[in-house]
Parts: structure tokens; sequence; C-alpha cells
């Protein structure tokens, strides 16, 4: 796909916040390392669907990229410019491309203000988006392009339910009009029947409107169904990347095979190829990370190498030395845009 595609571009990002121990002197005694390195690409059109379990810095890079947080080192390329190098006045106006959508309807609306006037807030931020004798009919326009009752812009968010505040979120995010979302978990507070009207409305706004999603879950099968590409990521690293069909149907990492392993399967008849492998133990602590490969102390397949008894693990397993030792690479593998970060790739997708 060509260069002039790509809306987001995100190299090499880190957000490495100090751990401090003291009252008075408060000596650094460490650094939590919630995103190490990070390079995505997001394209006009497309949903990049970001997997991980809770811990694997996700929303940390959520937060950096919509500006709450700031990058400890790397770049974020909107259209080509990069917003941590511009000066504040082209950073608000390339920000305002990138909006956010919550993950918990229930708290991100303010009780306290009418619908309209949650939506309509940003107009006064971004009065450009919107004339001031414009804005009640913008505010009605947006309702009713999110499915709400456009008649309802005086009400609270205690009056709507879960699906329909979600909905306000979108209309709020759209309001000055976006072209990158970032939907940070949008739909895993929601009833499973709520979430697929949710996900539809989604997919409209994007066909209609040429949005571009960074969709952000743990639930595998509901990025699966959104996502055009997708990244998995480990303790602040993105261990896979590629379009969703290669990362679901042949992955290349030991982390993504086993995340898959735990997702609930659609297909029954794919049943026992995935049940093969469990995911033991909890991610590590991201102040006191594996060496080499982060995945090493969990990893199911390290322990199946021939040779892999250079070094033992904690739960008394073999593991190569290399694994332990050496950080694994993004890597191309099959095809030049699917990547992993395995000494031992080719071996996963044998197995
Ligand atoms: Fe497992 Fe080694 Fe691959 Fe890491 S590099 S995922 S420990 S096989």
């Amino acid at each position: 796909m060509p260069e002039a595609d790509v809306v987001l571009e995100v190299r090499d990002l880190a957000k490495h916040y100090p751990v401090r121990r003291g009252v008075v002197l408060k000596r650094q005694i460490g650094e939590v390392k919630a995103v190490d390195g990070v390079s995505l690409t997001l394209r006009k059109g497309r949903t990049l669907g970001l997997v991980g379990e809770s811990g694997s810095g996700k929303s940390t890079l959520a937060k950096v990229l919509v500006g709450v947080e700031k990058p400890t080192r790397g770049q974020i390329l909107v259209d080509g410019r990069d917003v941590t190098d511009v000066g504040r006045a082209e950073r608000r106006a390339l920000r305002r491309t990138i909006q956010m959508v919550f993950q918990d309807p229930y708290t991100s609306l303010n009780p306290r203000m009418s619908i309209g006037e949650i939506v309509g807030e940003a107009f006064a931020i971004h009065p450009d988006m919107a004339p001031a004798g414009d804005r009640g009919k913008a505010v009605r326009e947006l309702l009713d392009r999110v499915g709400l009752n456009p008649d309802h812009v005086h009400r609270y968010p205690h009056q709507f339910s879960g699906g329909q505040r979600q909905r306000i979120g979108i209309a709020r995010a759209l309001a000055v009009r976006p072209r990158i979302l970032l939907c940070d978990e949008p739909v895993s507070a929601l009833d499973v029947s709520i979430q697929g009207q949710v996900i539809n409305l989604l997919e409209e706004l994007q066909d209609d409107l040429g949005l571009s999603y960074l969709f952000i879950a743990h639930d595998l099968s509901v990025v699966r169904h959104i996502a055009d590409e997708v990244a998995v990521m480990y303790l602040g690293r993105v261990v896979e990347s590629g379009t969703d069909d290669e990362v679901y149907e042949r992955p290349h990492h030991p982390y993504t095979r086993a995340l898959m392993s735990a997702a609930p399967v659609p297909d029954p008849t794919r049943r026992d190829d995935c049940l093969e492998i469990m995911l033991e133990g909890d991610v590590p602590s991201p102040l006191d990370p594996p060496t080499g490969c982060h995945f090493h102390t969990r990893c199911w397949l390290a322990p199946l190498i021939e040779g892999s008894v250079d070094a033992e693990r904690p739960d008394g397993r073999p593991v190569p030395a290399v694994c332990r030792n050496d950080r694994p690479k993004l890597a191309p593998q099959e095809s030049p845009d699917h990547h992993a970060a395995c000494h031992f790739a080719a071996d996963v997708a044998r197995r």
C-alpha cells in the first residue's frame, strides 16, 4: 500500500516510569518500561487491532498517542508530521485528528452534564469545528449519526443504557471530525448483545467517514471481527504483527499461539487444534522483566527446543540460552508484512 495511505506511524515509541523510594530524597531505584520500543503503522480506512493481556502496555500506548502521557522516546507521525516535535498550536491541531473512545461508558461521561453539553464541549476547545450559532444543530446531527434520538439532547448520562452511553462517547469523539479513533476496550463493559451493535456502528462510521481505528481489546474474537491488521503486545513490546489472517491462522510467536488457544473457538471443528496450548502463570512485573526474550519464563515452546538445557527457568524447566540472554527482534516471516519476535518462529508455525 502506498505511503500516502499511512495516517499514523509510531516509531520506536517508549514510555518508562521512574520508580522512586524515600520520603525526602526520592531516590530512583528503577523504572517500569510500560511501553518499550513499539513501532506500528495505521492506514486510512483500516483497523489495527492491538491485543495482549492486562499489563502488556496497550493502554499506556493509547495514553501516549492521545497526548495524555509524554513519550520517553520515539516518534508519533500523523500524516507524516511528528507530533512530538512540533509547536503547541500545531500539536493541538494534529492531535485533534486522533480522538479516543473509552472503555467504560459509565465513568467516561460527566454525570452533571447533559449529553448535549458533553458532545458540544469539544466546540468550545476547537471553535472552528462549528460556528457558535450552529453548535446546537451540529450536536443534534452527531446524536442522530450515532443512532440516538436528537430530541434527548437535554437528558443526562444516567438516563441512558450502557450501549447508548458508548454511542454518546463516540458522538463526542466525532465532534472534532477526527480521522483516527483510538478505541480502548470500547465494548468490554457491555453485554454481548450490545457489543455487536456498537461494533456495527463503528464499522458503518468507518465506511461512511473513512475513519481509521486503533482498536485495543483483550477479546480476540472481537478483534478478529473488526481488525484488518493485528499487533500482539507482551510486556511493553510488540511480539507479532501482520494481517488478521496471518496472525490468527498462522501465528509465528508462541505467545500469540497461546492467546489463540485461550480464546473461545467459533468453529467447533477446530476446537481440538486450538485447545492444545495453555498460557501458564501471570505476566511478570515490568519493573523486573525477564532477561533476553521477555516471554521465556512462560513460553511453552522453549523447553521443547532440542538442546534447551543450557539454562533453567524458575519453574525448573529448561530454556535455550539464546532465549534467556538475547532479545529477539521483530523479523519478517512468510510475508514481508508479517513479523514475529521469536528466535524459533519457524518452529511455532510447524507445531
Ligand atoms: Fe519462546 Fe524463545 Fe521464542 Fe521467546 S525466543 S518466544 S522464549 S522460543
